[in-house]
């Protein structure tokens, strides 16, 4: 599949082996491609995984192909707060994060262009990913993080061998000085680069296989740099396009009320996101997202599909972490920001097909989880120490 950058803003285009991470004009690079057609009947007996769809996968030959596996997880009945809704387990994935489908399509691109070193910034899962594929693809990494992130991802990185920067200070803070970086070094960005959306894309098509190439009605998810609805978007074009679906679902976007820029915008009717100066803490670091950088193209998105954005609270992420722990499900904080918009979205009806994206694993963030039910923890188990010294002691 031939392809190149196309600037989003002013339209000027750039070979894909530029080392230029966005425009001159500071627009994001789109991919300009060839529209891919899916030979739908073939797909059975394909591996279970993104590279089912490879004629809709950027990469010309099968040899860069850098994979562990990664894709096509589980979709599982639940019923919360009394909505029958589907968890797409996109926790599921070789480093614990759907970050997995951006990272193994970005990467084999990597490995085909001849990069040999590349530098990223993440939150985390983002950060963890690109290791892990680049250690597979033998590239040499180093990662920028902020120091407050989790540290299961922090020493997943290290471990995957990846050399690791902790920096000091938000998300963007880490977005700053990576900028410094990038003009020496390739920058493997999972925001600014469009293969990585590409990977994104495919929990989409996957979505809409499990359905049996059924649109749900609508599908919840958490929103920081937006990667998911960006990814949605992408593959709901292609199916329309293909002639496999007529609409989109109505995507329902959540964020933080410590910082909640796309929301902000919504509500106001915007069409552009204004960069939050600062926002406040939250436990989930994976949406703790100042700037957007392609909100323009989100806000379009939600609202060409009536979509909404939520907002939740610290005790909602909380209780969302405990109501699917009881289901069985361990995610971390940013992932369990979709409960709390299960019980406030108006878009989200019973009797509906609801898909809900679970996008991390509860594994990755012990340190945050306990420091969220550490005093509950602490709590039982005194209580349960001094019922035991009740029965010990002789009357
Ligand atoms: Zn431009």
């Amino acid at each position: 599949m031939k392809v190149n950058y196309i600037c989003s803003r002013c339209h000027r285009r750039f070979a894909v082996n530029t080392f230029a991470y966005k425009c001159q004009c500071g627009g994001a690079f789109e991919l300009e491609k060839i529209p891919p057609k899916l030979p739908l009947g073939r797909l059975k007996s394909r591996a279970n995984s993104i590279w089912r769809y490879r004629e809709v996968l950027p990469i010309i030959k099968d040899e860069n192909i850098v994979t562990l596996g990664e894709g096509m997880t589980p979709l599982v009945e639940e019923r919360i707060f009394d909505k029958e809704v589907l968890l797409k387990l996109d926790y599921l994935f070789p480093s614990g994060s759907y970050k997995d489908r951006g990272a193994s399509v970005l990467v084999s691109k990597i490995k085909e262009l001849g990069i040999k070193t590349v530098v990223g910034d993440s939150s985390g899962n983002a950060g963890a990913a690109m290791a892990a594929y680049c250690a597979r693809a033998g590239i040499t990494c180093e990662i920028y993080c902020p120091e407050s992130a989790s540290e299961g991802k922090l020493v997943q990185i290290s471990l995957y061998g990846a050399k690791l920067n902790k920096i000091p200070g938000s998300r963007e803070d880490t977005a700053k000085v990576i900028q410094e970086k990038a003009k020496e070094v390739f920058y493997a960005s999972h925001n600014w680069n469009p293969f990585f959306t590409e990977g994104t894309k495919t929990v989409f098509y996957e979505i809409c296989e499990q359905l049996n190439w059924e649109v749900p009605d609508s599908i919840i998810m958490p929103a920081g740099y937006g990667s998911i609805i960006l990814g949605i978007a992408l593959a709901g074009r292609e199916l329309k396009d293909m002639g496999v679906i007529n609409n989109l679902p109505k995507l329902v976007a959540v964020q933080t009320e410590a910082i909640p820029p796309i929301y902000e915008a919504f509500r106001k009717g915007e069409t552009k996101v204004t960069p939050l100066a600062q926002g406040r803490h939250t436990y989930a670091e994976g949406i703790a997202c100042l700037n957007p950088i392609r909100g323009e193209q989100i806000l379009e998105v939600l609202r060409e599909t009536d979509g909404e954005v939520i907002k939740v609270s610290e005790e909602e992420i909380a209780e969302g972490i405990n109501i699917l722990a009881q289901k069985g499900i361990y995610v971390e904080p940013t992932s369990a920001v979709v409960v709390g918009a299960l019980r406030k979205s108006l878009k989200i009806k019973e009797g509906k097909t609801n898909v809900v994206i679970l996008t991390g694993s509860g594994l990755k963030a012990t340190d945050k989880i306990l420091r969220i039910f550490g005093r509950e923890f602490a709590a039982k188990e005194q209580l349960k120490r001094s019922s035991l010294q009740k029965i010990d002691s002789p009357k």
